[in-house]
């Protein structure tokens, strides 16, 4: 394996060391090192070497979807002219492969089905567009051959006419559907791979939940080919898991709990006990207080493993911080949603719920264990705007969301270099040793705590590979 030396690496303030790396991990830390085998030098310039940033809560293929589909319905598409304009101006870029839209209405061309849809498709192309209700898929006749060819007897879900011809609309068979694309199902994750790394992110822990074999296999894909060089642990069910030997790492059960229809708390229990004898975490998503009681109730009745977690813990007043502290279990929250989400929080949440949302300081001075993920793509990717959001605590319209929330830039940085596997734990300072899962800033970290933003990035280390290196000029 090849030796990285970094050379005038700024490790904390005031304190420029050169950084040997060699064999993935870090092998010295000096002042003056007399390094001669070193086959790539880098002159970091005194900026800031920083541990590689670890989103903690992200969904990797419906980011990669939302990044390479085609908009289909308002305010970007508003009619038939719109919509077969955007369709062709995506089948361009794709060379003929799969169209894939998402949020039609039929305010944009009416009820949409196959005849309708293959006069807006470009020729030859397959094209399957998504109702924004997310309950249906439209496809063209290319598309509908493609799917249906070789198969007897549709599931209900597809809809015929009179005759027994597919119409081309789809209901509810998302599985069906994905089985039936096979490889064209997935998108590229080249591009998400590509951002992470700019942004310095060298781990992810995929948070979606029942995660079938066929998605293991295409993220594993990904990480084998470069596509995505991150390190991914991957949440999941109980039945489909990375193999012991997958590049794919086993992360906690994810557990979707939603307030108008809560599991049974002996099932609930059994699902904890479940996962804990597969040796995993079991992973709880909780946006209301309800949620939140009924996690901590449930993780308190089986015991707790490493791992268990909260993600969101969106509403957390003092005694459920403290209930959290006492359980010893992690939150995953994301920073990013006061930015995002805070002006339609500061309308929709009741005044008495406000100061508890999205907290930061709370949790920290509770005891609790805190890490962050964007949430992406329901949040925005870029882990910087998360952080800057936990420091500042702004609304996108400018308005301020829980100010005792704030954290300082170097707590919320920690939000999202803490281990992958114990997100909350404390990172502590590169040293040697360490898996060289690094990122490196053109400027020092005293400019980069008022800036905190991506385009600092100057470049990416994963196992000791580069993975970015910002151009020069
Ligand atoms: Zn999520």
């Amino acid at each position: 394996m090849s030796t990285l030396w970094l050379r005038r690496a700024e490790l904390e303030p005031g304190v420029v060391r050169d950084v040997v790396v060699r064999d993935g991990r870090v092998a010295a830390i000096e002042a003056s090192p007399k390094i001669a085998d070193a086959q790539v030098a880098i002159d970091l310039a005194c900026g800031a070497l920083l541990r590689g940033l670890h989103d903690h809560h992200i969904h990797l293929f419906a980011l990669a979807a939302a990044w390479q589909s085609v908009e289909c319905g308002p305010p970007a598409v508003e009619n038939e002219d719109d919509l077969a304009g955007a369709l062709r101006d995506a089948s361009t870029d794709r060379e003929g492969g799969w169209l894939r839209g998402v949020g039609y209405h039929e305010s944009v061309a009416g009820p949409l089905g196959r005849k309708r849809l293959d006069a807006l498709s470009p020729q030859g192309v397959p094209v399957r567009v998504q109702h924004r209700t997310g309950a249906m898929w439209i496809l063209n006749s290319e598309a509908i051959e493609r799917v249906v060819v070789g198969v007897d007897g549709l599931p209900s879900g597809v809809e015929c006419d009179s005759a027994g011809r597919p119409t081309g609309r789809i209901y509810a068979e998302d599985a069906w559907l994905r089985e039936r694309l096979g490889d064209s199902a997935f998108p590229d994750l080249a591009p998400v791979g590509r951002f992470l790394a700019r942004c310095g992110v060298t781990g992810a822990t995929d948070a979606t939940p029942d995660k079938d074999a066929a998605t293991l296999a295409a993220i594993e894909g990904a990480m084998r080919s470069g596509a995505l060089p991150q390190r991914v642990v991957a949440m999941g069910g109980l039945e489909a898991q990375p193999a012991e030997d997958s590049q794919l790492e086993r992360g906690a059960h994810k557990i979707m709990l939603r307030e108008r229809a809560l599991p049974e708390f002996d099932a609930l229990v059994a699902r904890i006990e479940a996962a804990h004898r597969q040796d995993r975490g079991a992973a709880f998503h909780c946006v209301t207080r309800a949620e939140l009681v009924l996690a901590a109730g449930a993780l308190r009745a089986a015991g707790i493993h490493p791992g268990d977690r909260i993600e969101h813990a969106s509403i957390a007043p003092d005694d459920l911080v403290s209930l959290l502290c006492e359980l010893g279990v992690a939150v995953v929250t994301q920073p990013g949603f006061v930015h995002e989400r805070g002006d339609v929080y500061l309308r929709d949440v009741e005044a008495g719920d406000r100061p508890w949302l999205y907290r930061g300081r709370g949790f920290l001075e509770g005891g609790v264990g805190l890490g962050a993920g964007t949430d992406a793509p329901y949040g925005d990717a870029d882990p910087w705007r998360a952080i800057r959001a936990a420091v500042d605590r702004r609304t996108r319209e400018g308005a301020s969301l829980g100010p005792k929330e704030a954290l300082t830039p170097e707590r919320a940085l920690a939000l999202f270099t803490s281990p992958l596997e114990a997100p909350g734990a404390a990172p502590g300072p590169i040293a040697v040793g360490d898996a060289a899962d690094l990122c490196a800033l053109d400027c020092s970290w005293t400019k980069q705590r008022e800036d905190l933003v991506r385009d600092h990035i100057a470049l990416t280390v994963r196992e000791g590979e580069l993975i970015y290196q910002r151009e020069a000029g």
